[in-house]
């Protein structure tokens, strides 16, 4: 059981070390209301929940951060675990306080564990995005160090499942903001319980080593501090043993027991000046041998997250090797505290909140690592401005593009989600489909069955491609039918252009092997795709084409007698079905209409011309729009018809008269209609130049003899002196 008091005394000592000067009422206040609200929660040790709040804000004051910051710590945890409220926080200590609650709040209920590591990335980003301050991160970091060094109240498969996320999120972050001292923490805590035997057998060999290891290094340091003090540079220096998880990481990657592990001793030396640091290197270099390639100069080249040092290795009399980093105590303080050392430095000078963030954001862009340290490559933190991170209702998070809306989120989850959306919820809200999603929101896609799909504006109002493309996949398979019939008579007409059997697709042996060599697992959806402009068809039949003439060659040679070709015959025994008289070759049930240009009834030679949308339009082989039907360009969309066998139904056709210009021939032709019984739908004459008169007949025909019949009596009257089918 640890004490109220011994936390509270130790983090004002922090406060008073850092933040001298500071409003400690105001620190007192909040310390006051977060054990009333907590008062009833005990930690995991049995000890009051207050000493919590109370460490990780001494962690938070010495990481330099400023008061608003402390308060946050104080009252990280109240929103989400009390009953307090950020407008009750905002009223008490101020809005900035409360946002920084808040902002703790919302990265503490995102489920940042348990998932992919593909993942990783984004939930890092996702960290960083969704802190619009950078305090924020800071004091879930301390947050995260506070509980992960009393992790051993925890039940062991907590244990594991934070210290994963620690070394997955939190010691990348606190590497990224370049928080050295605190980084190295966290995957010491973490590697003791995520590889607890690597981690004892470290601890006892350099527990074994212990004496023979401080032995080296006060000679070591001895003789450094003498030379330089004998040379007048003031300096503080001291010798450590590198952190268990770099000695871990460094025998995995060298595959080296720890006897033969390099350089596990780092000596650094601070001093005032930047000369000094130069000097003290060429002192260093003057008492050991240098061990060559393995000078680094980070203070003309900081790393990017503001690391500055020099970095040395040599080795010592006894032949050990160790490294030197030489540095100022100003880059000390950088090197310990990171991104909080610099808002250190930047208190005083206005608060400058976004300027910072912008920096932040600059200093994870860059980030490259150029040192050894190539495993912290797969840890880059890219802050994308054209990014949205936002959460499904069960905490997973998805990310997008900016600006992207329910509608892309609803796609991103699953195509289906997405076409039986009906509305969202935004954070619990009903709100619009076209509501630009910000970080962190957690988004509910309402859908239902009855859903008529995706409209069409939504291909303008959402931002991602995936949700483009399925809501056009969608429209493409809502006109599937159509898509059908046209991509068929595509792929039939090339067929026939380059002389392949169409019964080939039909035949059992052969087309599953066409089938595969097309990618595709029917004829259908291959049609289909023909028919959207997924596929050619000349790029289909020529993907088979081969295929098909072993085939048939095969099938010639096995059974001579019955070629595979389809006969004629053949062909008109198969039950075909009509649809308005008349049958489209190897089409079932498609829309059929009669040309109105030609007018064709029973008897007529026709032909048939794949619409786009309108089904199959009939047209006499002598109709003019049909002349150009085995023309390349248009070959594919005319497909062989014929007359069904239907002897009583009526076709409409037109007959157009040239007639001399007389009083009542309009009467002449209706009693010939009429007294030949003729059921007449439409009759009309207009004037044409030169005395003619031209009268449009549409009626009724059974077939093109009885057509022929009337059209002769028709002839008989006077003063008509032509006819022509159809109307132009
Ligand atoms: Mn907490």
């Amino acid at each position: 059981m640890e004490s109220f008091t011994e936390h509270y005394a130790s983090m004002t000592q922090a406060i008073q070390k850092h933040l001298p000067g500071v409003d400690i009422a105001r620190i007192e206040r909040a310390v006051e209301y977060a054990a009333q609200k907590h008062k009833d929660q005990k930690r995991k040790d049995g000890s009051p929940y207050i000493i919590h709040p109370l460490a990780v804000a001494e962690i938070v004051a010495e990481m330099g951060l400023d008061l608003e910051a402390i308060l946050g710590a104080l009252l990280h945890d109240c929103i989400e675990d009390t009953d307090a409220s950020f407008d009750e926080i905002a009223r008490l200590f101020g809005s900035t306080t409360a946002e920084l609650v808040e902002g703790v709040t919302k990265l503490t209920r995102a489920n940042f564990s348990s998932t992919e590591q593909a993942q990783m990335e984004n939930l890092r980003k996702m960290f960083m995005a969704m802190s619009k301050d950078i305090r924020v991160v800071l004091i879930k970091i301390a947050d995260r160090l506070h509980n992960m060094r009393t992790m051993q109240y925890q039940t062991p498969a907590k244990q594991v499942s934070k210290c994963r996320e620690t070394m997955d999120i939190y010691a990348p972050l606190a590497h990224r903001l370049g928080m050295q001292k605190i980084k190295w923490e966290l995957e010491d805590i973490a590697l003791r319980y995520l590889e607890p035997e690597s981690y004892e057998d470290i601890m006892s060999y350099l527990n074994a080593h212990k004496e023979h290891d401080e032995a080296f290094m006060q000679s070591i340091q001895e003789r450094i501090s003498q030379r330089l003090s004998g040379m007048g540079i003031s300096n503080t220096s001291y010798g450590r043993i590198k952190h268990v998880y770099s000695i871990y990481r460094k025998m995995r990657e060298q595959d080296k027991t720890l006897d033969e592990l390099y350089d596990i001793y780092a000596f650094r030396v601070i001093v005032d000046t930047i000369p000094d640091c130069y000097n003290v290197l060429g002192h260093i270099h003057d008492l050991f041998n240098l061990v060559p390639g393995r000078f680094k100069d980070y203070i003309s080249t900081p790393k990017p997250n503001m690391y500055q040092s020099l970095h040395t290795t040599v080795i010592g009399s006894q032949g050990i090797p160790f490294e030197v980093q030489i540095r100022t105590w100003q880059m000390h303080e950088t090197a310990e505290y990171g991104i909080a050392a610099h808002w250190k430095y930047k208190q005083g000078v206005g608060s400058g909140n976004e300027k910072d963030f912008e920096w932040v954001r600059r200093l994870l862009e860059s980030q490259q690592d150029t040192d050894a340290e190539d495993y912290l490559k797969s840890l880059k933190i890219d802050m994308f401005d054209d990014e949205v991170f936002v959460f499904t209702p069960k905490g997973k998070i998805v990310s997008l593009p900016a600006g992207s809306t329910p509608i892309d989120f609803a796609y991103a989850i699953h195509s289906g989600v997405g076409n039986a959306m009906t509305g969202a919820k935004i954070n619990n809200r009903i709100c619009n489909i076209d509501t630009p999603l910000t970080n962190g929101d957690i988004v509910e896609v309402i859908t239902s069955k009855a859903a008529k799909g995706p409209s069409r504006d939504w291909l303008s109002i959402c931002k991602s491609n995936q949700a483009r493309t399925k809501i056009k996949q969608w429209f493409k398979k809502e006109k599937r039918e159509e898509n059908v019939t046209y991509g068929r008579a595509s792929f039939e007409a090339e067929m026939r252009r380059v002389g392949l059997p169409l019964s080939i697709t039909i035949d059992p042996e052969v087309s599953p092997q066409l089938l595969k060599k097309l990618a595709f697992d029917s004829w259908e959806n291959m049609y289909a795709a023909i028919g959207y402009g997924g596929l050619t068809a000349v790029k289909a039949v020529g993907r088979i084409r081969d295929d098909i003439n072993r085939a048939v060659k095969a099938q010639d040679k096995a059974q001579q007698t019955n070629p595979l070709r389809t006969a004629p015959e053949d062909a008109a025994k198969k039950n075909r079905h009509a649809v308005n008289g008349v049958i489209v070759e190897d089409i079932d049930s498609c829309m059929i209409k009669f040309a109105k240009c030609c007018t064709p009834v029973p008897g007529d030679e026709i032909t048939g011309f794949i619409t786009k949308g309108f089904g199959v339009s009939i047209h006499r082989t002598d109709c003019p729009n049909a002349a150009h039907r085995h023309e390349p360009v248009q070959a594919a969309r005319w497909v062989p018809v014929r007359w069904a066998n239907v002897d009583d139904q009526p076709f409409d056709t037109t007959l157009e008269l040239d007639c001399i210009t007389r009083d009542g021939l309009l009467l002449d032709v209706a009693m010939v209609m009429t007294t030949n019984r003729i059921r007449v739908k439409e009759l009309y004459g207009k004037d044409m130049p030169g005395g003619h008169s031209l009268f449009t007949v549409r009626f009724e025909v059974r077939n093109v003899a009885e057509l022929d019949a009337i059209r002769n009596k028709l002839l008989n009257i006077r003063d008509v002196i032509g006819s022509k089918r159809g109307q132009n």
